[in-house]
């Protein structure tokens, strides 16, 4: 059996170890002579198995102990959805911060339960950058403000974490989507009233989506919100109102255990640091492939970059294959390539990508 480098935006590269164990448990975890996949969601087997990953994800994110962990279903996309029929309440105004595909398919979709406010959008640079906090207008009375902090097609992320104390509106929730970051780098989650990201970017198999919410925003569903999808009825019943996507939540839970033996969030942001650094540093300095996000801007976990000389692209992309560097190219509304570096591709991984990338352009430059 071989392994390529796989640079996929998502569902992506999982953690050898990770993969192997699961392997390994697949017939029968821990002797009760079933696999995780047979079990009962009520069992005590499964029980254990969630309580541990939502204690480790707690611990990993130092998620404080007035904030809900949620094990859901329904993806990013579901959340855009989910979200203003659990927050938007009476007023029916939202503010949203529109920084590339995914928040302008968050607003697009919540303006079916409300009213929408564009609080500030990158729009006019080609969604390259990040408005400041200082240019951002709310409206005067939102349910929530919302932002995408991590633009997985455009490879534009926060250079900041939303901060609303900051622009004295501390008492608006922040709602982000964080599901191509998320587990990335520390976050302040005091800082927001819930967060939210699907599992299949940095965490494990698409199926699952985690989101943190605070309490006191519990219970103000509005009276059409699927009770599945409420908040308070998910929290009421430990994420198994309905059966959760079992499967998922456990290899959730081993990469959370494996990103502990890692060092945790700290050690991992160093890491991405290093990855990120490391392939943007060879792309501005070679001459032949560009990244054109604001570099304040860019994104540690997708690097989306062209080359120059775009008739080469085919052939570029064969050559990766067979170097066995797989899933660069770049998402169909952007063009070019992308690679995706999440918390699974070890600096290794980047580094035969660079090796890759300087070889091709000593051939064809
Ligand atoms: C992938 C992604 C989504 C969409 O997730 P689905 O699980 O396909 O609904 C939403 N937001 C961001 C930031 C993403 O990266």
């Amino acid at each position: 059996m071989s392994r390529v480098w796989n640079f996929s935006a998502g569902p992506a590269a999982l953690p050898e170890e990770v993969l192997r164990q699961a392997a390994e448990e697949m017939l029968d975890w821990h002797g009760v002579g079933i696999g995780v996949m047979e079990m009962s969601h009520r069992s005590k087997e499964f029980v254990s198995i969630v309580e541990q990953a939502e204690a480790d994800l707690r611990e990993l994110m130092a998620v404080p102990a007035n904030y809900r962990i949620l094990f859901m279903q329904g993806g990013g996309l579901g959340e855009n959805a989910i979200v203003p029929l659990n927050l938007m309440g009476e007023h029916k105004v939202a503010d949203y911060v529109v920084t590339g595909s995914w928040s302008a398919k968050s607003q697009k979709e919540a303006r079916k339960y409300g009213t929408v406010n564009i609080a500030a959008t990158s729009e006019a640079s080609g969604y390259t950058t990040v408005p400041s906090m200082a240019q951002w207008k709310l409206s005067a009375d939102p349910a929530y403000v919302f932002a995408c902090t991590n633009e997985t097609i455009g490879g534009v992320e926060y250079p900041f974490e939303p901060d609303l104390t900051q622009i004295g509106r501390g008492e608006v929730p922040m709602v982000a989507d964080v599901s191509s970051h998320i587990l990335s780098r520390p976050f302040d989650v005091s800082k927001y009233g819930l967060l939210f990201g699907g599992a299949q970017k940095n965490i494990g198999p698409a199926g699952l989506t985690i989101v943190i919410v605070r309490e006191d925003l519990l219970g103000k569903a509005s009276p059409h919100c699927p009770s599945a999808f409420d908040y308070k009825t998910v929290a009421e019943h430990g994420s198994m109102y309905n059966t959760p996507p079992t499967y998922a939540i456990y290899i959730a839970g081993l990469v959370f255990q494996w990103l502990k033996r890692q060092g945790g969030v700290p050690a991992i942001e160093a890491q991405n640091i290093a990855k990120a650094n490391l392939l943007y540093g060879y792309l501005d300095g070679s001459g032949f492939y560009e990244n054109r996000v604001d570099r304040a801007c860019r994104s540690r976990m997708n690097v989306p970059f062209f080359l120059k000389d775009e008739s080469l692209n085919d052939a570029f992309l064969a050559g990766a294959r067979e170097a066995g560097l797989v899933q660069l190219k770049g998402h169909k509304t952007v063009g070019g390539m992308r690679a995706s570096i999440y918390n699974a591709m070890p600096l290794q991984g980047v580094q035969a990508l660079v090796d890759y990338l300087r070889d091709f352009a000593a051939r064809h430059g």
